[in-house]
């Protein structure tokens, strides 16, 4: 008997979202692990991918693989219509208003590095200021610093308290007329942080900055209107919301987009070459120089459509009672440290064991087919903030269920209770 034999949402008041049929659509989740069922609690480092994106990614290279954009032939034809259909994809599921403003990349990070060359090294210069929060993924520190040192630029750090939640006030006294960017993400990869992104973009405005929000942890678990939200450029990657990996988007307002230089050149990219001079398409091609990840993107494209079919209300409400219920247990266990207890949280719930490092605890849930993060997650600041330098990190999607969270919390009581 499976593990899903027990009721997986008890305790929920919306029957209307039926996580046994979603589990079925991903294969993985059947996968033995030391003889046991494996239950995946690293959906913030990758989450798996539904049948339908798998399938996608072999039919498009069983029927419609060329390169795009460039043959007058049957099969470029196909492989550009897939290609632009992921992007008109990604422009709805984000809300964004037009889809000319959705740039592909290979993920999160090369989608920072892009606006940090490109937009910062034409923007930034000695002196100014760049601002980013203390939860930051080190993909959202390391461009702005190395940017900052280029240009003799100044890193500014929005602090945060002790449960993990940026300090509003501390960042309206960093903003000033120095103060080109504001890069925040929208919710926390280390503590699960939902950060208040729309206020913050609009506190950067009004000093006149640009502002990033970095949503490679939010994509998946909450509705994203980058309208709403009001910042200058959105971030996130196919990875992490059932997609594939090495495709990610960069999104960003046309005017601003149509002002930055390209930051790669080569084919894809040029409207025409001479020796003495180049002149670029205009977007989204300007930044998409060679040949990309097509097949790729077409996968996040369907992975897009499957999370519309499940519907993102649907997984956010779901996922945020598994949230509520994770914690408690958890947080009850004797010896557990929850790190990182925000009042509006998602997904994360990092933690550490008295008497255990938390690699020990990693290798015990490992045993039991149970998967989960233990480390410093690529954000070193915010757990040393935290007063740690790891943690043992479950993290969960919609495809989780109470009956996983019940086995894990036993994994860690057995443990504490060896300790006693
Ligand atoms: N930003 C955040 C908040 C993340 O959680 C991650 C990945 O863990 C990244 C950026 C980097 O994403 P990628 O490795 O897909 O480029």
């Amino acid at each position: 008997a499976g593990r899903d034999d027990v009721p997986a949402y008890a305790g929920s008041a919306h029957p209307a979202f039926d996580v046994h049929a979603v589990r079925r659509d991903f294969p993985i989740l059947q996968e033995r692990v030391n003889g046991k069922q494996l239950v995946w609690f690293d959906n913030a480092a990758t989450t798996h991918k539904p049948q339908s994106v798998i399938d996608r990614i072999a039919y498009f290279y069983e029927h419609e693989n060329s390169n795009i954009h460039r043959a007058a032939h049957e099969l470029a034809a196909r492989a550009t219509d897939a290609y632009e259909g992921a992007r008109e994809r990604v422009k709805k599921f984000i809300n964004a208003p037009d889809v000319n403003e959705v740039i592909f990349v290979r993920g999160t990070t090369e989608a920072i590095n892009l606006v940090a060359k490109s937009w910062g090294g034409q923007h930034v210069g000695e002196g100014d200021e760049i601002i980013v929060s203390n939860l930051e993924h080190h993909a959202n520190i390391v461009p702005w610093q190395q940017l900052a040192a280029a240009k003799g630029a100044k890193l500014r750090v929005i602090p945060v308290d002790d449960k993990g939640q940026v300090l509003l006030d501390e960042y309206r006294k960093l903003l000033n007329d120095r103060t080109k960017i504001v890069a925040v993400t929208q919710v926390s990869n280390a503590l699960g942080t939902v950060v208040p992104v729309k206020e913050i973009v609009e506190l950067a405005h009004r000093a006149g900055a640009k502002a990033l929000v970095d949503g490679a942890q939010s994509i998946s678990h909450m509705r994203v209107d980058v309208q709403d939200i009001g910042a200058d450029f959105f971030v996130f990657s196919g990875h992490k919301v059932f997609g594939p990996t090495g495709i990610g988007v960069v999104w960003g307002k046309r005017e601003v987009l149509e002002d930055m230089p390209p930051w790669q050149g080569g084919g894809n990219m040029i409207a025409d070459v001479t020796f003495e001079k180049t002149v670029f398409q205009p977007i989204p091609n300007k930044f998409e120089a060679g040949t990309g990840n097509i097949a790729d993107a077409v996968g996040l494209g369907a992975a897009i459509d499957y999370v519309n079919k499940v519907g993102i209300e649907n997984i956010a409400r779901y996922e945020h009672e598994l949230l509520v219920y994770g914690m408690q247990q958890l947080g009850a266990i004797p010896g557990v440290r929850l790190i990182g207890t925000a009042a509006d949280k998602a997904s994360v719930m990092s933690f550490t064991l008295a008497g255990y490092s938390t690699e020990e605890v990693g290798k015990a849930l490992n045993e039991e087919g149970i998967a989960v993060r233990t480390g410093h997650h690529c954000a070193q600041p915010i757990l040393r903030r935290m007063g740690v330098e790891t943690t043992v990190r479950p993290s969960l999607a919609f495809y989780n269920t109470f009956a996983e969270i019940d086995l894990l919390v036993t994994v860690v009581k057995r443990l504490a209770s060896a300790r006693r």
